[in-house]
């Protein structure tokens, strides 16, 4: 994740700290609010860290190689990426859900989620080179293993419907397993995609595929989806895909996301019409 590349997309345009009323830059989310500092100074570190005013995302992220973790704590790699996530997820509960957490328990959220994501990566011996990596790098991570999943969505606003379409394919384009599934009480194309990306995801664990990239035709979910971008419509969906994939047990050792322009994606657009159609009992 990178603080210029957020802002440069707008993600935080003319909107006050819900804390505190101040602009809400991402430096100021992450480290320049007072809860924020509070939770820096809260975190595992030989030496207390101060994220006062002149620092910024990338200063910091620089820094953080240095900083030194107190033993007792548990955690062996940078615990860095570990609280801007905590921070941000706070920041996210408050916003969209009401719910509060105080500094010291969005520090020991970051410290405990590290924990249990380093004992879950040292139970998989074929981790081991991913072992510093947080979910959020891992967001750009393909490799062989890759399978690639194009997923699709057809969406009828009179009948608040949706057909969800997803097909598996390797990296030498052989395809592995398609799918359709149909679904109602869908208020939105963008809910459609979203749920078809959440459904490849469940079918992609089922097939025991372990490196993901997920391809949608839509630029927008794909951008919120990497960008941990969260619109009040899409909150919970995506934060089911969150915890699919980035949770200590989710079965995913990488997961990418990846924006497929729309006429490369007709056999899954294909898929997801074809079982709409039969879904509602329409004529073709
Ligand atoms: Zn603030």
């Amino acid at each position: 994740m990178d603080g210029e590349n957020l802002r440069k997309r707008g993600l935080f345009a003319d909107t006050a700290c819900s804390r505190c009323g101040e602009p809400e830059t991402l430096d100021h989310i992450l480290f320049h609010c007072e809860f924020a500092e509070d939770v820096w100074k809260a975190g595992p570190w030989k030496d207390v860290v101060s994220t006062g005013n002149s620092s910024t995302f990338k200063t910091l992220i620089q820094e953080a190689r240095k900083w030194t973790n107190l033993p007792p704590n548990g955690i062996t790699g940078n615990a860095f990426p570990w609280f801007v996530w905590s921070i941000w997820t706070a920041r996210n509960l408050w916003v969209f859900e009401n719910r509060k957490t105080t500094p010291l328990e969005t520090s020991v959220k970051a410290i405990t989620s590290q924990k249990k994501w380093e004992q879950a990566q040292s139970n998989r011996p074929e981790t081991t080179t991913n072992r510093d990596l947080t979910p959020s790098l891992q967001l750009s991570l393909i490799n062989e293993s890759t399978i690639f999943c194009n997923t699709d969505a057809a969406w009828r606003s009179d009948q608040q419907a949706a057909g969800l379409g997803w097909i598996f394919i390797d990296r030498h384009t052989q395809v592995l397993h398609q799918g359709s599934i149909g679904q109602r009480n869908v208020p939105s194309a963008y809910m459609a995609e979203a749920l078809a990306i959440r459904e490849a995801l469940i079918q992609a664990s089922s097939y025991n595929y372990t490196d993901i990239c997920l391809r949608t035709d839509s630029e927008e979910l794909a951008r919120a989806i990497t960008m941990i971008r969260r619109s009040t419509e899409l909150f919970g969906i995506l934060s089911d895909i969150d915890s699919l994939v980035f949770s200590p047990s989710s079965p995913f050792r990488s997961c990418a996301v990846a924006f497929t322009p729309r006429a490369r994606n007709g056999p899954a657009n294909s898929l997801a019409k074809a079982y709409l159609v039969s879904f509602l009992g329409l004529r073709p």
